[in-house]
């Protein structure tokens, strides 16, 4: 049992660097944790203050005289700072790291913000002024301007998080603005009930929806075992446009309802302007957004609000899961399939376990939404461990789910046809553009994008720090995507001089000369990494569609997510299976995944939406599915892959990697790594229960000058896996190279 305890005063993400240590007196052994709150004398007076324990040791870390003993533990209820610690101490165990790294995720920035109480921006001018207004913007070209004025055509006010989110705008924007007496920014105030004094003349909060009958009963049998005090994890498994946000407004009133606080969780890319209004005409001032735009004295104050009770939800990306509620009651996932709930900095927590794990501790219930869940998740949902609602049909009235054809380019190839474009894609194109319709070309961009090679030695240029090619880019530059390294275009071959170099493959540049060439006078937008690199082009591109602006938007995955684009009918897919051979045992719940979303872009609104799907494999069960919009279809087939070849969830799966700026050194490291992994689980190997895959040269060997290699291990029991882990950590700590290599853990 620990004998001493590291202890912060004030809870803060500085103080984490430096605790206080203090023992653990018999008496109260085996009651003091990470995040409890004890009373400790402090300071040269030994006042008694109160403080959090923030994690145990067996080791003083000082002379022994020196330090003092805890006084008391506070028993009584458990606060919002306890919860996170231990929701940090339980990240450190499961995903590997120090607890001051796993303090510093859960635990905000203290920053002051300069003008803190201002958080909304009223508009001050009537609706014709307004009109004027947008009009007179739109002539200066002063986007972000026009699109805050904008907002307004239905809120009198607007959070000024939504601002600097989902709208863009800079500070330097809004000021002219208020100096003009257009806004105002306003403090604090107490706009519960959203009728009054939030939304303009003419529009109504009880425009809020009727729910269908399956909407209905899903909300009514969460809400009823809520009641009956049932706590657990659901998967709301509803296709795209199926009214799944509906759903959640309707839960989240409920809970709220109680007395209690609910947080909800959207990536990013897909908490888009149209659903931050939806939630503040519903719940007025009550509802809070956090974004990844808003500085850390925003962010630490949005989170001193919810600590104070004065917002009961709170929206954001996977970090709104440590906003610090004192009596949460419900978290919300949604498109609980997105990559972006892992994180990719240590600890590399997952949100959906994390998230379960916090409500377990503070007794709420987790809902997870997906049209297209994690294999993972919908095996745990047809268990049982997970309750399951389905919905099949579209929300809207006289929205249906589009037609969906599928087209063979290799039969294309044959027949002559050698553009990117099928016959049939092609028509279908010529026909909306002539109904004025608005038309989405999806590229799937991995590995497709156009790069340099030399037609006398074969070699493409590649990127002297990463293992990857440069990709080509129109201002006759090549660039790494990884590490941002670029070179104007060469003349010469770098390995043989010879003059031969051309471009290789089709990026969406060239997608856009090619749409350019085959619709002559069709208006055409792109969006992929380069066109929204700038501060926000994401915002812009979006809005210009909208705007019915272009005819044509092609771009990356960065189009099929979340945007509601009612005068899209028809979607094209133009290389559906590119994705599906990444060195990747998850590429084709991918390739399913993007291509049921694309597929769900398309018809939005009344008219009959259409996709077409062109690949060079429609026989993959993959594509097959995505076509039919037959989920369990492609659950079964991926299971049996899955189970055949031992991939989760038919079992766990940790990767080790080990890099270094030396390439022996790396050798060097796994061999040492795989010897403690061999050693620690020997009986596990011998019985079968522990499979070692590897070790190989990672699938991009040298990145940013790094060598990495990786080990694969298998195994059905969480625990060895973790046991493994701290044993191999241990093994190396210190070892003869250490310093120069580093060794990564990773639970998939
Ligand atoms: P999802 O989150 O499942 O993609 P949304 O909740 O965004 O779906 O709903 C899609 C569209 O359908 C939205 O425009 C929404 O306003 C509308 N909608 C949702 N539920 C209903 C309903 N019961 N009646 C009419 N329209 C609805
Ligand atoms: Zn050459
Ligand atoms: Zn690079």
């Amino acid at each position: 049992m620990a004998e001493f305890a590291d202890i912060i005063i004030d809870i803060s993400h500085e103080k984490v660097d430096r605790p206080f240590q203090y023992r653990i007196p018999e008496r109260l052994k085996g009651q003091v944790h990470a995040g409890c709150q004890v009373d400790v004398p402090f300071g040269k007076g030994n006042v008694i203050r109160s403080g959090y324990v923030v994690d145990l040791s067996d080791k003083p870390g000082f002379a022994l005289e020196k330090i003092k003993e805890i006084a008391g533990v506070r028993a009584g209820s458990v606060s919002a700072e306890s919860q996170l610690i231990q929701v940090a101490w339980w990240m450190k165990e499961r995903y590997g790291s120090t607890m001051n790294q796993a303090l510093k995720t859960v635990l905000p920035v203290k920053q002051q913000v300069k003008q803190q109480e201002k958080r909304w921006i009223r508009c001050l001018i009537g609706r014709k002024e307004l009109e004027e207004q947008i009009g007179e913007a739109a002539k200066k070209k002063y986007r972000a301007r026009e699109r805050l004025l904008k907002a307004f055509r239905e809120l009198d006010i607007i959070p000024y998080e939504m601002a600097v989110g989902q709208l863009s705008l800079t500070p330097s924007s809004i000021k002219p603005l208020a100096e003009k007496g257009i806004i105002a920014l306003e403090a604090v105030t107490d706009y519960r009930d959203p009728a009054k004094g939030f939304l303009r003349d003419g529009i109504h909060a009880e425009k809020k929806v009727e729910l269908n009958d399956e909407q209905r009963n899903t909300a009514e049998a969460i809400c009823g075992e809520y009641d009956q005090g049932i706590r657990k994890t659901y998967l709301i498994h509803g296709i795209t446009g199926s009214g799944k946000t509906e759903i959640y407004m309707e839960l989240i009133e409920h809970v709220i309802g109680q007395g209690k606080e609910v947080i909800l969780l959207i990536p990013e890319i897909s908490l888009t302007y149209q659903t931050v209004v939806r939630f503040c005409i519903r719940f007025g001032s009550q509802v809070s957004f956090i974004n990844s735009k808003l500085s850390q004295g925003e962010r630490y104050d949005q989170f001193e609000r919810a600590k104070k009770g004065e917002i009961r939800i709170m929206i954001g990306p996977r970090s709104a899961l440590f906003t610090p509620f004192k009596n949460l009651g419900l978290i919300i996932m949604d498109e609980e399939h997105e990559g972006a709930y892992k994180s990719e900095i240590t600890p590399r927590y997952h949100a959906r376990e994390t998230a379960q794990y916090r409500a377990h501790l503070s007794g709420a219930s987790v809902i997870l939404g997906s049209a297209t869940p994690l294999v993972e998740t919908y095996a745990k949902a047809s268990h049982g461990i997970y309750g399951y609602f389905r919905i099949t049909k579209r929300a809207k009235k006289n929205s249906i789910l589009p037609k969906v054809q599928v087209v063979d380019m290799r039969k294309e190839l044959k027949e002559g046809n050698r553009s990117v474009f099928s016959r049939l894609l092609k028509g279908l194109v010529e026909e909306k553009l002539a109904n004025r319709e608005q038309v989405m070309l999806f590229l799937n961009r991995r590995g497709y994008s156009q790069f340099l090679s030399c037609r006398s030695c074969g070699e493409a240029i590649k990127c002297p720090h990463c293992d990857v090619t440069l990709t080509l880019h129109q201002d006759n530059r090549l660039r790494c995507h990884y590490c941002g390294y670029q070179i104007p275009r060469p003349s010469l071959c770098p390995a043989c001089a010879s003059p031969y170099l051309a471009p290789f493959g089709t990026g969406t540049q060239k997608v856009e000369a090619m749409v350019r060439e085959a619709f002559p006078g069709a208006r055409t937008l792109r969006m992929d990494l380069d066109t929204t690199a700038k501060k926000g082009g994401h915002e812009e591109i979006l809005a210009a569609f909208a705007g019915h602006e272009a005819d044509i938007l092609i771009g990356t995955q960065m189009i099929v997510k979340g945007h509601d684009f009612p005068a899209v009918t028809l979607v094209g897919i133009l290389a559906a299976d590119v994705s599906l051979y990444a060195p990747d045992y998850r590429c084709g719940e991918r390739t399913f995944q993007l291509l049921t979303q694309a597929a769900g872009r398309a018809g939005r609104d009344e008219k009959e939406g259409q996709v077409v799907i062109q690949t060079y494999s429609p026989e993959h069960y993959c594509i097959e599915a995505a076509a039919a919009q037959d989920y369990e279809g492609f659950y079964r087939r991926e299971m049996e892959y899955r189970r055949l070849l031992s991939y989760p969830p038919a079992c766990v799966l940790m990767t080790l990697m080990v890099s270094s700026l030396r390439e022996e050194l790396a050798e060097k490291g796994m061999e040492a790594a795989l010897r403690a992994v061999k050693a620690f689980g020997s009986r596990e190997i011998q019985k079968g229960e522990l499979k070692l895959i590897g070790p190989v040269n990672a699938a991009v060997y040298k990145l940013n000058d790094l060598y990495r290699k990786i080990l694969y291990m298998k195994c059905g029991n969480y625990d060895i896996l973790i046991r493994i882990r701290n044993y191999v950590e241990a093994e190396l700590d210190g070892g003869a190279f250490s310093r120069q290599v580093s060794v990564l853990f990773d639970i998939i």
